[in-house]
C-alpha cells in the first residue's frame, strides 16, 4: 500500500547538499507493523515523510496505494495525508489552545465534517485509546502519556489506512512507553491498518513484525519475525527469508536482552 522504489532525497543546506536518502526500496502492506531503526541522522524521518506524502523524492518513485506521489498536486497530497494517513510525533504536536476532544476532532473539521459528527467520532476515538475522561482537558493538564494517547486518537479518527509514527515514545518514561507501544501494536491486529514506526531504540522496534535498519540513507538489513501468522503469509513473507535475516542483526524481542538508552 506504500512503496518506495529506489528513492533518493537530497536537501540543500546552504552551500552544502545533504543526501538524506540514497537509494531506498521499501514496501509496506496493509496490516503490517514495520519499524524503521537507525542512528540519529541516518535518514529515518526522511523515509517516513516520503512514505507519508509529507515530502517527495529527488529521484525514484514514492507510491501510495499504487499512485505516484509526484503525479499528484500539492492539494491532492494534502488530501491524501488528511484522509488516509495518521501521523504521530515525538512531541505529540497537540494544539495547546484546544481541549483533548477538539484536538482529536480537528482532522475531521478540516475534512469538512459537521461539528456534531466530528465530536461524536472524536469521542469514540478517545474511548478507543482509553481516554474518554480527557475530552475536556487541555494538553497542559495531561501527562506525556495522555498527550500521546490523544495524538493517537487524533491519528485514528479518520480511520486511516496507515499510521506513521516518528519516535512516538522518545519523550516518555519506560512504563508509559510500553502502554503506547502496546496500543500501536494493537492497531494492525484490529484491522488492515499498517503502522510504520521510526525509532532508534531496539526495544521499541521489537514490537514490530519487521525491522528495517537504516544507516547513512541506505537500508542496511531487515529482520522479519517468525510468528506473525496470517498477516505474514498474506504479505508473502517466507520462513526461509526470516531465518536468514534474523541472524543478521540478532535483535532480541525480549526486554532483558535489549538496550534501552532512556531506561
Ligand atoms: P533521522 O530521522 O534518522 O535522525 P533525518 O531523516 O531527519 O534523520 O535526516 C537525515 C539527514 O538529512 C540529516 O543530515 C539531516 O540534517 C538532513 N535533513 C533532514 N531533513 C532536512 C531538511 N528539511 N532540510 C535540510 N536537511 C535535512
Ligand atoms: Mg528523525
Amino acid at each position: 500500500m506504500m512503496e518506495l522504489r529506489d528513492v533518493t532525497k537530497t536537501y540543500d543546506q546552504g552551500r552544502r547538499t545533504v543526501q538524506a536518502v540514497r537509494g531506498v526500496s521499501l514496501r509496506i502492506v496493509g496490516g503490517e507493523f514495520v519499524s524503521i531503526m537507525g542512528p540519529s541522522g541516518s535518514g529515518k524521518s526522511t523515509v517516513l515523510h516520503l512514505l507519508g506524502a509529507l515530502d517527495t523524492p529527488s529521484s525514484g518513485a514514492a507510491l501510495f496505494d499504487g499512485r505516484d506521489l509526484r503525479a499528484m498536486s500539492d492539494r491532492e497530497r494534502s488530501h491524501l495525508r488528511r484522509t488516509r494517513i495518521g501521523f504521530i510525533f515525538q512531541f505529540f504536536n497537540l494544539l495547546p489552545t484546544l481541549k483533548g476532544g477538539e484536538n482529536v476532532a480537528l482532522p475531521l473539521l478540516l475534512a469538512g465534517k459537521s461539528r456534531g459528527e466530528a465530536r461524536k467520532l472524536a469521542e469514540a476515538s478517545l474511548e478507543r485509546v482509553g481516554l474518554s475522561d480527557r475530552i475536556d482537558h487541555f494538553p497542559e493538564e495531561m501527562s506525556g502519556g495522555e498527550m500521546q494517547r490523544v495524538a493517537i486518537a487524533r491519528a485514528l479518527v479518520t480511520n486511516p489506512e496507515a499510521v506513521l509514527c516518528d519516535e512516538p515514545t522518545g519523550n516518555l518514561d519506560s512504563v508509559t512507553s510500553e502502554e503506547i507501544l502496546t496500543l500501536l501494536r494493537g492497531l494492525p491486529e484490529s484491522g488492515r491498518c499498517a503502522v510504520v514506526m521510526v525509532t532508534h531504540d531496539a526495544y521499541s522496534a521489537s514490537y514490530a513484525d519487521r525491522i528495517v535498519h537504516i544507516r547513512d540513507g541506505r537500508i542496511e538489513s531487515e529482520v522479519r519475525k517468525h510468528n506473525i501468522g496470517a498477516r505474514g503469509q498474506e504479505s508473502g513473507i517466507k520462513d526461509q527469508e526470516s531465518r536468514e535475516t534474523v541472524q543478521d542483526t540478532g535483535i532480541a524481542p525480549s526486554r532483558a536482552a535489549s538496550v534501552r538508552p532512556d531506561a
